[in-house]
């Protein structure tokens, strides 16, 4: 079977590499040049562990394919999967222009069949805008070619992204017709061997369905980090709390963990867009305004919390930011949490020194030299009256922390992510503030 996949981010390219590791031939689309020519060439432009390996192995058998013309391969593929950006438009809804525009172009193009299955995130009703820019393209030129639409959506996560795709916990489909169920059974099929499940839908239910799970964990990271801001209050230890509830088979122990609020490239852009849904149709999201509310606000409590200790006098001070990436095993600064506490720090008169494993090229890409990039961990701590943990990466666990201690002016530690006891912290000399404990 030949497919394409178009848009060659996040999710197009993963998706493409892991079809091509069970056998499909695919070719990955991008109107990004640089991205494809350092393709072709065996660059990878994201970091995700595992990836490189596997598009270097399809690449070599010929598998994956890299181009930036879409009409180069319409011919010849029977399934197409539009994996394009879906950001957030002014008003919070997904902005659809790069979705129906590729649907434009399979409309002027294509001779014979095609499915065209949506995987980006997009609102419902989505699919019925992609079947009318395909139909009014085929009507401008006067011909009949039958075609199909399905919606596919991801639930991949970044850093997991291969192991998520290759072995799912679920994979939902949401089709209009036999023949694109029988084209999505089959190209599916390989991955059946690994016994997980697809579950095969109305193509509205299916386009709400990644809506809704990622605003149902958006929800549980809100709500434990309203029941951590409480627990600092009264004298409890949300971590205690976390996993009281977790062993509860009917809440789980997920997504419980407190913190400084979700970031990425989708929680805040699809509970956005969500409510934006909602509000079109005149119906309000009560429990996801809250959410977005209490997310916003968590952002900005490790600043709020340093501030305190320094009496509002923040002026000159040295801080040091471990991690930037909005969470571990990715290069993915997107609505991360780092970056709104960058801002804050250097609005206060502070200076930065961060360090990040793989997000630094990123982080000079989007706030260049505002802030200072150490080489390592202890280098960011050199001579800093305050170390805050932003990114729970696995070598910020078990630091040397007196020889953190020696580096620093302060001892002083604000661990947004609650990664470290808090005895061991004052046995070892520190001030420690953490999230809820
Ligand atoms: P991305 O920004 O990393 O990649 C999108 C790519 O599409 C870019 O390379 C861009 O150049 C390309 N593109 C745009 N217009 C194009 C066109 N007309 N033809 C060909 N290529 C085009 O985005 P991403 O993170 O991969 O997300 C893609 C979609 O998947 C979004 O809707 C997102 O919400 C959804 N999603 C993302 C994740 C994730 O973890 N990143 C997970 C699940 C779902």
């Amino acid at each position: 079977m030949k497919i394409a996949i178009v848009g060659t981010g996040y999710v197009g390219l993963v998706t493409g590499t892991c079809f091509a590791e069970m056998g499909t031939e695919v070719f990955c689309v991008d109107v990004n040049t640089e991205k494809i020519e350092n393709l072709k060439q065996g660059i990878i432009p994201i970091y995700e562990p595992g990836l490189e390996e596997m598009v270097h192995r399809n690449q070599q058998a010929g598998r994956l394919q890299f181009t930036t013309d879409l009409t180069e391969c319409l011919d010849d593929v029977e399934v197409l999967f539009s994996a394009v950006g879906t950001p957030p438009d002014e008003d919070g809804s997904a902005d659809l222009k790069y979705v129906l525009e590729v649907a434009r172009t399979v409309g002027r193009h294509i001779k014979k069949h095609i499915l065209v299955v949506t995987k980006s995130t997009v609102p419902v009703g989505t699919a019925k805008k992609v079947r009318q820019a395909i139909q009014e393209e085929l009507d401008k030129r006067g011909v009949q070619v039958e075609f199909d639409v399905a919606s596919n959506p991801e639930f991949l996560k970044e850093g997991a992204a291969i192991k998520d795709f290759m072995s799912p916990d679920r994979v939902v489909v949401g089709v209009e017709s036999e023949r694109a169920e029988e084209l999505m059974t089959r190209l599916y099929r390989p991955f059946l061997l690994n016994n997980f499940r697809v579950i095969f839908m109305d193509v509205p239910s299916a386009e709400m369905t990644k809506y809704a799970a990622n605003a149902m964990l958006a929800t549980r990271i809100s709500f434990m980090n309203d029941i951590a801001n409480l627990c600092e209050i009264i004298g409890a230890d949300v971590n205690m709390v976390r996993k009281g509830i977790g062993s509860d088979n009917r809440i789980g122990n997920r997504f419980l963990y407190a913190g400084i609020g979700y970031g990425g490239s989708c929680f805040p852009k699809d509970v956005k867009a969500l409510i934006n849904t909602a509000k079109q149709n005149k119906y309000p999201m009560r429990i996801l305004q809250a959410v977005e509310e209490v997310n916003d606000e968590q952002k900005s409590l490790l600043f709020r919390k340093l501030e305190k200790h320094f009496n509002g006098d923040l002026k000159g001070k040295r801080v040091a930011i471990w991690g930037l990436a909005f969470k571990p095993e990715t290069d993915d600064m997107r609505e991360a949490p780092s970056l709104v506490l960058i801002e804050k720090l250097l609005a206060a008169g502070c200076e930065v020194y961060a360090y990040d494993p793989v997000a630094v090229e990123e982080a000079k890409r989007r706030i260049g030299d505002a802030i200072h990039y150490a080489k390592d961990i202890y280098d960011a701590v050199v001579d800093a009256d305050a170390l805050m943990l932003v990114t729970e990466w696995k070598e910020f666990r078990m630091p040397s922390w007196s020889a953190v201690k020696k580096l620093m002016a302060t001892p002083l530690v604000l661990d947004g992510r609650n990664i470290y006891d808090i005895k061991e912290m004052e046995e070892n000399g520190f001030v420690y503030h953490c999230i809820g404990r």
